[in-house]
């Protein structure tokens, strides 16, 4: 009997889906691999997500592309499983179905006022400054002198650059339009950034906390209270502490030990046992009150915040950023961990309710374990699942689908999304897009809407 080649459809084409691609391709060269994606542009969170001055990390698109696009994986971009097509249909016409979906929404802090106007997810804010379609409308009213950001991550270090870096910086970089002209009218002078817990806790990685401290023309500051750690951190961090986490720690100090620079065009500041309680305005975002807490190490031995009694601090400002994490959201008819917001999976097969596999569906990236780790951490992530995914094609423990030619994906396609765009479609798009950055001097200029984008997708690339 005649071998057919595997057909494995990855959902989602971000970061954790082109390295599961690339990896798949490495166990199994003559997999035939379909990436779909919601919208009409590949590589998620590294077009959407990494900041635009960060253009050396966006270099990866290149080797995604060598090792997906370039090898013969398909991109069917412009296509929402789920709601195009369903998970059930997926299963009739692939072999396995893996899941790279990510984590599309923002974790909420649950405190009165998150909802008043001025009070923004950072990951909305992410999303229009890096050109999502989706956010191409939204506007942010940058009017104010003071914004506050809360969270100590790589996201709320991103947003506190981007609100203070200079016009000739942004001009040089991808930032979509739309943004670069309200940041360049910007009147935010300081950024505060709130961590609930202390400079021992801080979940930036030591390069972009170290950035935040190199920005040109700004004074970031630390008050030396704030580094003073407190007896349960002193000992964690002399202990059990991080590589990351001692340098943070210096990194905080160094800060808070160099004189000011009232010269500054721009502030940040950056404080720490503060957790916000309540955002208020009449109409929109005017103060945040913000209590203080210290840190106590819980019965599982975590360190955590704790409410010290005392006065609220009230900070005035005209935006918030609340940069406190992602969440993901369950996908339709596949099942869904609503504890941890992933799918439920054992090294990236995903399970049943009854904690069996469920044959041919697996996760990777941020949907199997979490939104958490660097870009990189996905790579690792994705060998995980793409072994366990290669090792029950070997045990033939994959059914054979019952529609699984390739044409007949096609047709189904061809009579659901006739603005379906291809890898063609894409580089039509990339062309474009790189072509108008020539002629302005940037890395490129994004089409940051549905509508532009289809059309160029639908135009011939240029030579
Ligand atoms: P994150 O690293 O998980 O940071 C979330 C921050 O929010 C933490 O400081 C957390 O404090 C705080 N927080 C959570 N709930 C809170 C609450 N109710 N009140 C106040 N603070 C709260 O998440 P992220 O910044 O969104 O980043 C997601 C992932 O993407 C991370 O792994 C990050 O490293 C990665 N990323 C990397 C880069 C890069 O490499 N340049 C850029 C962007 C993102 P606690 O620690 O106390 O919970």
């Amino acid at each position: 009997m005649v071998r057919t080649r595997e057909r494995v459809a990855i959902v989602g084409a971000g970061p954790a889906g082109a390295f599961a691609a690339a990896c798949l391709f490495r166990a199994r060269g003559d997999a035939e691999i379909d990436l779909f994606e919601r919208l009409p542009t590949p590589w998620g969170l590294l077009r959407g997500g990494v900041a635009p001055d960060h253009q050396e990390i966006k270099r990866l698109e290149d080797t995604f592309d060598r090792q997906t696009l370039q090898r013969g994986c398909r991109f069917l971009g412009n296509v929402e499983v789920g709601t195009d097509i369903s998970h059930a249909e997926l299963m009739r016409h692939y072999t396995a179905v893996v899941y790279a979906t990510g984590a599309q929404t923002d974790k909420s802090l649950g405190i009165p006022g998150e909802d008043l106007p001025g009070s923004w997810p950072a990951t909305e804010f992410v999303a229009w400054y890096n050109g999502h379609p989706d956010y191409r409308g939204v506007e942010f009213d940058l009017s104010a002198e003071r914004a506050v950001v809360i969270g100590n991550g790589n996201v709320a270090a991103d947003v506190t650059r981007m609100l203070t870096l200079s016009a000739h910086e942004l001009e040089r970089t991808d930032v979509a339009d739309h943004a670069l002209e309200a940041l360049r009218e910007s009147r935010i002078e300081e950024v505060i950034v709130l961590g609930r817990r202390g400079p021992a806790q801080a979940a930036f990685t030591s390069a972009e906390l170290r950035e935040l401290g190199r920005l040109d023309g700004v004074d970031t500051r630390v008050d030396p209270a704030d580094v003073e750690l407190d007896p349960a951190s002193r000992r964690w961090l002399a202990e059990e502490g991080t590589f990351t986490a001692r340098k943070n720690v210096e990194l905080l100090r160094e800060f808070a030990a160099t004189p000011a620079r009232p010269d500054a065009r721009r502030r940040i500041e950056l404080r720490f046992l503060r957790s916000p309680v309540e955002i208020r305005g009449s109409g929109r975002v005017e103060a945040l009150d913000v209590r203080r807490n210290e840190i106590v190490r819980a019965g599982d031995g975590s360190l955590r915040a704790r409410p010290v009694d005392g006065d609220l601090e009230t900070i005035e400002c005209g935006l918030v950023l609340r940069s406190v994490g992602y969440r993901a959201v369950p996908l339709p008819d596949v099942p869904f961990d609503e504890r941890h917001f992933v799918l439920p999976n054992e090294r990236g097969r995903v399970l049943t309710p009854a904690g069996e596999p469920l044959p041919g569906v697996y996760a990777v990236g941020w949907i199997k374990r979490g939104p958490t780790g660097i870009l990189g951490t996905n790579k690792r992530d994705a060998e995980e699942t793409v072994s366990c995914l290669a090792e029950d094609l070997r045990a033939g423990a994959l059914p054979q689908p019952p529609n699984p030619g390739r044409e007949q994906i096609d047709a189904l396609l061809a009579e659901r999304k006739p603005d379906l765009v291809t890898v063609e479609g894409w580089r039509a798009i990339d062309g474009h897009e790189l072509e108008r950055g020539r002629s302005e001097q940037r890395p490129r200029v994004k089409l940051a809407s549905r509508d532009e984008l289809l059309a160029a997708a639908a135009a011939p690339a240029p030579s």
